[in-house]
């Protein structure tokens, strides 16, 4: 299986506190990775955490509170130092383009290699982004600014041919291509080998959803319906929901209930208030509407399966 998963960089809300640091998480697919949010020091929690910073060429950004962006210079800043050339894109809300070219400006710097900043509306889920191996969605949020999650599908693969059944039955590589799609296979005495016993049948694709900074809010649970693994912010215990809904934000049993009502497989706690050195409650409370479910370590990778 490919491997795909997300190593969390930060899982603070707006005040960083008790070592943890705000919002930002890689998401990888084989050799491909994808930056979603980029909050203060996110260069540095990469090497701290041996990612290659070089390694990213699309970075997803939910929305312009600084929690969520303020490392966006940074990085930005770092590739040109280290001479990038590989083209890079921004996804994310209207301002992004004003605030590069404004940090451009002022520094009187110049950028060396490509970059795209793909302004998303956060008001309709789009497909926004897909290369050969995935593809990205956006999920329209309730937040106090214009906000969207992420939600990275991958792409379906092509069966493949189980490599014993080609010295088997002599099948020649012009057939491949053909059985690839779906063809059953004649040999030459006209015997019919059916597709089913030549291949490994293709898995459901696999799906991970990033739903950060969010009050609760239903209208996500189609999008969101049966992913492998679900990120909702949780910056609030139950007790704070009257401070969640005035903020927009989610409290632990909210993001709980979302994820039971969305059947999703996985569930991971994040984007965490200061108020809370231990996060054990946050579990314990959640854990009583989904039991499937962790609350996030900066620096540990979540593999989907
Ligand atoms: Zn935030
Ligand atoms: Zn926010």
């Amino acid at each position: 299986m490919i491997d795909f998963g997300v190593t969390i960089l930060g899982s603070s809300s707006a005040v960083a506190a008790f070592g943890r640091r705000p919002s930002s998480q890689v998401v990888h697919y084989d050799q491909t990775r994808y930056l979603i949010d980029c909050g203060e020091g996110t260069v540095f929690r990469m090497s701290e955490y041996d990612i290659k910073v070089g390694s990213i060429n699309q970075i997803f950004i939910s929305h312009l509170h600084g929690d969520h962006y303020y490392g966006l210079m940074g990085i930005i800043s770092t590739y040109n130092l280290n001479g990038r050339t590989e083209p890079l894109e921004i996804f994310g809300p209207d301002g992004i383009q004003d605030i590069i070219e404004m940090n451009f400006r002022y520094s009187k710097s110049t950028l060396r290699y490509p970059l795209t900043v793909h302004k998303i509306d956060p008001t309709i889920a789009l497909k926004i982004f897909e290369n050969d191996v995935i593809e990205v969605h956006n999920i329209p949020l309730r937040h106090g600014i214009p906000t969207t999650g992420y939600l990275f599908i991958e792409k379906s693969r092509t069966p493949k041919i189980i490599k014993e059944k080609i010295l088997e039955y002599n099948i020649p590589v012009e057939s491949i291509i053909d059985i690839k799609n779906g063809a059953d296979f004649t040999n030459t005495d006209g015997q019919v080998i059916s597709n089913t016993e030549l291949t490994i049948p293709i898995s459901t694709p696999r799906k991970y959803a990033y739903c950060s900074d969010t009050a609760y809010h239903e209208p996500i649970l189609p999008m969101i319906e049966g992913v492998d693994l679900l990120y909702h912010e949780s910056t609030y215990l139950s007790n704070e929901v009257d401070k969640a809904n005035q903020y927009f934000h989610s409290t632990c049993t909210q993001a709980a209930t979302i994820a039971t009502k969305a059947n999703v497989k996985k569930l991971l706690l994040g984007h965490f208030s200061s108020r809370y050195k231990s996060l054990d409650l946050m579990k314990e409370e959640a854990i009583e509407i989904f039991e499937n479910v962790d609350v996030v370590e900066e620096g540990k990778t979540y593999i989907i399966v």
